[in-house]
């Protein structure tokens, strides 16, 4: 990759793929934001210095932090809950996570990345660069959530979007992707990737076993989607993907 510029950090791209469905994109990392009426369910955070960000998306759509209703987090990595705490403290937005994920999101417990191991990768000009972005957008000093409301697999969330929980451990033991059944969307966080954090290919996969707590985990809860009914999958890292969920864990289990 040449172009210096392509991660410049003012950049930031919403898309609706969805009636009410926007797919935010910035610094390597994706959230979501689900409309319904005047509310707004916002799914993770961004960077820990991305709280401008994501008021800044809200904005973009006609919204403000005041019109959130909650902020789902899909796991509690530091590139998906940095901005939760303070968008919490600042605007009392309940955050909410799979119950497996609520002492990692709290500060409790951690579940680790390789961090020797993804170190050797530092040649890759492509990992080096997501390097030097986690430093700049705080990705050392994580905020732990101070308070977090939990729910079960399968729960139906009462948030815009009526979100259906569905657990998928593996890149975290609380894991969750989120069905928004009449919107045909699936949203799975870390679960399943639609860019390789490596090398920035394109095209559905698990994270790399350096990434996942436990990655043989990781690959089994694949099959907790492939029924689901959506046309969109959106993901913690890469573009939209269209078509079924069927289809992108085939595709994924493919480049396994
Ligand atoms: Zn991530």
């Amino acid at each position: 990759m040449s172009n210096g510029h392509s991660d410049n950090l003012s950049r930031m791209e919403v898309l609706e793929v969805a009636s009410g469905v926007h797919h935010v994109t910035a610094s390597r990392v994706s959230w979501q934001l689900i409309v319904e009426g005047e509310s707004v369910t916002v799914v993770d955070a961004g960077w820990p210095r991305d709280y401008g960000r994501v008021v800044a998306s809200l904005e973009q759509i006609g919204h403000s932090p005041a019109s959130v209703d909650s902020i789902l987090l899909t796991h509690a990595h530091v590139d998906h809950m940095g901005a939760a705490e303070k968008m919490r403290s600042l605007h009392g937005i309940p955050v909410k996570a799979h119950h497996e994920e609520s002492e990692l999101a709290r500060g409790l417990r951690h579940e680790a990345i390789a961090t020797a191991k993804v170190t050797s990768q530092m040649w890759r000009p492509s990992v080096l660069r997501f390097a030097l972005i986690s430093l700049g957008r705080g990705g050392t000093s994580v905020t732990p959530l101070t308070e977090i409301e939990t729910f079960q697999d399968g729960a139906t969330l009462a948030t815009p979007g009526s979100p259906i929980a569905i657990h998928v451990p593996g890149h975290t033991s609380g894991s969750t992707a989120y069905h928004l059944e009449h919107r045909g969307v699936l949203i799975t966080g870390d679960a399943l990737v639609t860019t390789h954090l490596y090398t920035q290919e394109v095209g559905t996969r698990v994270m790399p076993a350096d990434f996942n707590h436990d990655h043989g985990l990781a690959i089994r809860s694949l099959d907790r989607l492939i029924d689901i009914s959506a046309n969109v999958v959106l993901t913690g890292h890469g573009p939209p993907y269209e078509g079924s969920p069927k289809r992108a864990v085939e595709e994924a289990t493919a480049r396994l």
